[in-house]
C-alpha cells in the first residue's frame, strides 16, 4: 500500500502539515514543562500549605460566627459532605495528579476536585470573578469536612488563546502551502494539457510565460519544442505531398505507354497496370496522410451505420466474409470521412495480413462513456514485439516484407488511423487473440455537443 502522495500538491501538504505537527508537539512540550507544571507544583504546594494553616488552627470546629469571619478574611469555607454537594461539589472533576501531589506534601492522603463556582451557593457572599474556580480538598487529617479554597484568577480562558493561537496557524500554514503549491501547479497543468495536444497533433499558441522563474524557463523551452516539432511536420508534409504528386506525372504516362505494347505481350501490360495500380494506391495514402483532414466538420453520427455502410462495400468482393456483432449504439461527435478511412484500413489489413473471413463487432463502455469497435481477423496475428512500432509511418511487418510474396503498401494505414482516432481524444490498439489472428481496436468517447 502507498502511502506517500505522489502529487506536488499532496507531498507539500504533508511536508507542511509534518513540520507544523512537531513545531505544536515541541510547543506543547516546551510550554508544559516551563510554564505549565511549574505553575501546577505551585498551585499544588499553595494548596497543600492552605489546608495546613487551617487544620492546625482547627478553624472548622469552631462556631459558625468565627467561621463566618475567617471566610470573609481568607475566602475559604468549610461543609459536610451533604452541604458541600449542595454547594457544587458534584459537578466538580476529581484531580488524580492534583490530589497525590497534595496527599505527598500533607503527609497523609486527599482528595482534590475542582469545580466552578455555583451562582447561588454560600460563595457569591464572598468577592469573585466571574467564573471563578473552587478548589474542593478533603483530607483523611480531617475525615468528615470538605475545604473549600477559592481561586481567583485560575480560568480556563487563560488556556484558550495558546489553543486558538495554535490552531490558527495550523489552518493558516496549511491554508499558504495550499495557494502556493496551486499557483505552482496551475502553469504546470496548462504545460501537460498542451504537451498532450502536441502528442495528438495539434499544435496550440504558444505558452503564457508565466509563474516562477523555473516554470518561465521550463515553458519557454516547451514553446521552443513546439515550434521545432511543428516545422519538422510541416517539412515533411510538404515532401510527402510534393513527391506524391509529382509521381503521379511519370506514372500516368507509364500507364499510356503500355497501351502501345503489342497484342502478344498483353501479359507484360497487366503486370505494369498492376503494379501501377498499386503505387497509386500507395500515393493516396501518402497524400492522405499529408493532407491530415483537419478541416473537415465533426457530425453526429451512428458508427453502426458508417460499419453497415463499409460493409456493403466489401461483400460486394466475392470470398471476402465478414460477420457482424453490432451492439446499438448512441450517436457521437466525429469526422465521418476521417473514422471511415480508419475501419477501411483495419478491415483492409484484417483480409490483406490476416484471413478471408473476419468479424467486426461493437460495444457500449460505460464510466466514462465510450464506443468500442473491434475487428478481429483469423490469420497468424503479429510478433508481440512488433506491436507497438506499427503504429510509426512506414513502419511495415515481416510478412508485408517478403519480396516474391510481398503486399503492397506504404506502412501508413495504421499511423493514419492512430492519428485519427488521437484527435478525437480516442484510443486505437492492437493485439493478437489468444486463439490466434489478430484483433485491432479503437475507443471513441461519447461526445453530443460540440465543446
Ligand atoms: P500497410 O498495410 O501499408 O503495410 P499499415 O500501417 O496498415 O500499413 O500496416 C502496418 C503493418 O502492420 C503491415 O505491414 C502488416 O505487417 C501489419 N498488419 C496490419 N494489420 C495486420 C493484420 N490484421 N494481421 C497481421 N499483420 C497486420
Amino acid at each position: 500500500m502507498r502511502l506517500l502522495p505522489k502529487s506536488a500538491f499532496g507531498q507539500t501538504v504533508l511536508l507542511i502539515g509534518v513540520l507544523l505537527l512537531t513545531n505544536q508537539v515541541v510547543s506543547y512540550l516546551s510550554v508544559t514543562y516551563y510554564f505549565i507544571r511549574p505553575s501546577y507544583q505551585q498551585i499544588n504546594g499553595l494548596i497543600a500549605d492552605q489546608v495546613r494553616v487551617v487544620l492546625t488552627e482547627s478553624i472548622q470546629t469552631r462556631n459558625l460566627q468565627q467561621r463566618s469571619e475567617f471566610a470573609d478574611q481568607t475566602g475559604i469555607l468549610f461543609f459536610n459532605d451533604e452541604e458541600a454537594n449542595r454547594q457544587g461539589l458534584q459537578a466538580a472533576t476529581y484531580y488524580g495528579v492534583m490530589s497525590n501531589a497534595v496527599s505527598r506534601r500533607l503527609e497523609a492522603p486527599a482528595e482534590v476536585r475542582l469545580g466552578l463556582i455555583p451562582t447561588n451557593s454560600d460563595f457569591s457572599q464572598i468577592e469573585l470573578n466571574n467564573n471563578a474556580y473552587v478548589v474542593w480538598v478533603k483530607t483523611d487529617l480531617a475525615p468528615d469536612t470538605w475545604i473549600a479554597l477559592p481561586m481567583q484568577g485560575l480560568s480556563e480562558a487563560d488556556f484558550s488563546p495558546l489553543t486558538m493561537y495554535l490552531i490558527v496557524i495550523g489552518i493558516l500554514s496549511v491554508f499558504g502551502g495550499w495557494l502556493f503549491v496551486r499557483k505552482l501547479n496551475r502553469p504546470l497543468q496548462q504545460l501537460e494539457a498542451a504537451a498532450l495536444n502536441v502528442s495528438r497533433g495539434d499544435f496550440p499558441e504558444p505558452l503564457k510565460e508565466d509563474g516562477t522563474s523555473e516554470m518561465i524557463a521550463v515553458t519557454r523551452a516547451f514553446n521552443k519544442m513546439s515550434r521545432g516539432i511543428k516545422q519538422l511536420e510541416d517539412d515533411r508534409t510538404l515532401m510527402t505531398a510534393g513527391i506524391s504528386h509529382d509521381l503521379r506525372t511519370p506514372l500516368t504516362r507509364i500507364r499510356l505507354a503500355t497501351e502501345m505494347l503489342p497484342e502478344d505481350e498483353e501479359w507484360v501490360k497487366e503486370g505494369i497496370v498492376y503494379d501501377i495500380e498499386d503505387m497509386n494506391a500507395i500515393i493516396d495514402q501518402f497524400l492522405d496522410y499529408a493532407r491530415q483532414d483537419q478541416t473537415e466538420q465533426r457530425e453526429l453520427i451512428d458508427l453502426n451505420e458508417l460499419i453497415n455502410e463499409l460493409v456493403q462495400v466489401r461483400h460486394v468482393e466475392e470470398n471476402h466474409k465478414i460477420e457482424l456483432g453490432l451492439t446499438p449504439l448512441p450517436t457521437t461527435l466525429i469526422r465521418k470521412i476521417a473514422i471511415k478511412r480508419v475501419l477501411d484500413n483495419l478491415i483492409e489489413n484484417a483480409f490483406k495480413y490476416g484471413s478471408q473471413s473476419i468479424v467486426v463487432e461493437t460495444y457500449l463502455l460505460h464510466k466514462p462513456k465510450r464506443i468500442r469497435c473491434c475487428v478481429r481477423d483469423f490469420g497468424s496475428g503479429i510478433e508481440e514485439a512488433d506491436i507497438d512500432a506499427l503504429f510509426s509511418p512506414f513502419v511495415r511487418g515481416d510478412k508485408a516484407r517478403g519480396s516474391a510474396h510481398g503486399i503492397a503498401g506504404s506502412g501508413l494505414g495504421l499511423a493514419i488511423s492512430k492519428r485519427v482516432i488521437d484527435q478525437h481524444g480516442g484510443h486505437i490498439k492492437i493485439e493478437n487473440h489468444p486463439d490466434g489472428g489478430l484483433i485491432a481496436s479503437f475507443d471513441l468517447p461519447v461526445i453530443q455537443t460540440s465543446r
